[in-house]
């Protein structure tokens, strides 16, 4: 119930005003908002957030992508966050990601997929640190949690 996940609207979601679909999505889901913010990223915060891809051939493209504009940043907590968080995001190519999910519903190409999630708990832990404060992270007592786990 204490795991947490990195999801992000990138710049084409905030253009095209997915933001409060995207946190209705992670809501109604019921997964708990612990912190959230809007900012533009500094070119060393992509480059730290996307480590393992900056060699990739498409790395300069999704760099120009990312800074291309405002990002929501969130934090979510719940049971299985990061594995479910990725599986309400979809597939990173759209075209192969199932309608339903966020990608599968509102794009079409991988370079403008509208949203980012962790891909483990791990990635999760990594990304929040670089997204975030300590002390922009908030806790609070879920008086759903009894309606949603059952065992809470
Ligand atoms: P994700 O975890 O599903 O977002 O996918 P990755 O971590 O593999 O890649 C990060 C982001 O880079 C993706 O969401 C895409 O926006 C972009 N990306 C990944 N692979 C490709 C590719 O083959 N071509 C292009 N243009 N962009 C890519
Ligand atoms: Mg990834």
């Amino acid at each position: 119930m204490d795991e947490r996940t990195f999801i992000m609207v990138k710049p084409d979601g905030v253009q095209r005003r997915l933001v409060a679909e995207i946190i209705s999505r992670f809501e109604r889901r019921g997964y708990q908002l612990i912190g959230i913010k809007m900012l533009q990223a500094s070119a060393q915060r992509i480059d730290t957030h996307y480590a393992e891809l900056t060699e990739k051939p498409f790395y300069p493209g999704l760099k120009r992508y990312m800074l291309s504009g405002p990002v929501v940043a969130m934090a979510w907590k719940g049971k299985a966050a990061a594995a479910t968080g990725r599986a309400l995001v979809g597939a990173t190519n759209p075209r192969q990601s199932a309608p339903g999910t966020i990608r599968g519903d509102y794009c079409i190409d991988v370079g403008r997929n509208v949203v980012h999630a962790s891909d483990s708990v791990e990635s999760a832990e990594r990304e929040i640190k670089i997204w975030f404060q300590a002390d922009e992270l908030v806790g609070y007592a879920d008086p759903l949690s009894d309606w949603i786990y059952e065992d809470a």
